[in-house]
C-alpha cells in the first residue's frame, strides 16, 4: 500500500529534505584529493547533529556511518573509511536524514580532480536521467513512466542501469512502497498519485549492470566488472502541478540553531 501524505506532511519532509540539501552541499565542497571517506562522514554527523536532525542511515540493519560513500566501481553502501580519494576518483555520497519524524533521502556522484571524459559523461547521465525520471512524477502516469525514462535514457548513452537496487517510497520510514526501479519490468505498477513521496535513485554503470556485495563487510555493492558506476537521488513529491523536489537547499526553511 502507497501512503499518500498530507501537505503537512509533505512541509514537514521539506524541512528534512532542506536539511539533508544543507549537508551534501558541505560535503560536496569537500571533495578533493587528499581527504578521506572518515573526515566526510564526520563532518556529515556533525553538520546532522547541528541541525538537531537524525542521521538516518547509521545503525540502519546494523550500517555503521552516517554516509554511504561509494568511490569507482562502488555502486551503493560503501562504508566511509580511511581511503582517501586521490584525482581521477569518483565518489558517490549518499545521505538521510530524520527531522521531526520524517525522513529525507538524497545522493550525489563528484568527481575528485581530474577525471576522464567517460567518466565525466557517466556522472552527467546519471544526473539527467533522475531529472528525467523526476519529470513523470505526476499525477496520472504510472510508476514505470519513471523507471522507463531513466533506462531509455541511460541506455541510448550506451551504459546500463543497476537491477538489484531500486528507488522507494518514503516519509515515515525510509523504505515505504512502492518500490521504484530505474528500468521497466514487469511487477507492480501503480497510477501516481498527489500526495506520493518518493526517493527517485538512479544507479548507473559504464558496463554490466550486474553487480555483486562484498562478501566481507556485506554492505559494499561493487559493478561485477569493476567498472565505474554513478548515483544520484531525490526526496520527490508529487503534486498536482509540477514534481516538487523535497531535497533541494531553501535557507529559509532551516532550523533555527
Ligand atoms: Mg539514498
Ligand atoms: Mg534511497
Amino acid at each position: 500500500m502507497i501512503i499518500l501524505k498530507s501537505p503537512s506532511e509533505i512541509a514537514a519532509m521539506r524541512v528534512a529534505g532542506s536539511i539533508l540539501a544543507a549537508i551534501l552541499e558541505e560535503l560536496r565542497a569537500m571533495i578533493r584529493p587528499g581527504v578521506s571517506l572518515f573526515e566526510i562522514d564526520k563532518r556529515a554527523e556533525q553538520k546532522t547533529q547541528y541541525y538537531k536532525a537524525i542521521p538516518a542511515f547509521k545503525g540502519y540493519n546494523g550500517f555503521p556511518a552516517s554516509i554511504c560513500a561509494s568511490v569507482n566501481e562502488e555502486v551503493v553502501h560503501g562504508i566511509p573509511g580511511n581511503r582517501v580519494l586521490k584525482s581521477g576518483d569518483i565518489i558517490g555520497l549518499d545521505f538521510g536524514v530524520v527531522f521531526n519524524n520524517f525522513y529525507a533521502d538524497s545522493a550525489i556522484t563528484v568527481p575528485v580532480g581530474q577525471v576522464s571524459p567517460e567518466v565525466d559523461r557517466l556522472i552527467q547521465v546519471t544526473e539527467k536521467a533522475l531529472y528525467l525520471g523526476i519529470h513523470q512524477a505526476k499525477p496520472g502516469n504510472r510508476l514505470y513512466d519513471i523507471s522507463g525514462a531513466i533506462q531509455q535514457y541511460v541506455e541510448s548513452n550506451g551504459f546500463s542501469v543497476v537491477r538489484d537496487f531500486v528507488g522507494h517510497g518514503i516519509g515515515r520510514k525510509m523504505h515505504e512502497s512502492p518500490q521504484i526501479p530505474n528500468f521497466v519490468g514487469n511487477d507492480y505498477n501503480p497510477v501516481l498519485k498527489t500526495g506520493m513521496a518518493l526517493a527517485i535513485e538512479p544507479m548507473v554503470n559504464i558496463g554490466t549492470y550486474e553487480v555483486d556485495v562484498d562478501t566481507v563487510d556485506n554492505w559494499t555493492v561493487r559493478t561485477a566488472d569493476q567498472k565505474y558506476s554513478a548515483h544520484f537521488e531525490h526526496t520527490v513529491a508529487v503534486t498536482e502541478t509540477e514534481p516538487e523536489i523535497l531535497t533541494l537547499l531553501r535557507p529559509e526553511l532551516l532550523p533555527e540553531v
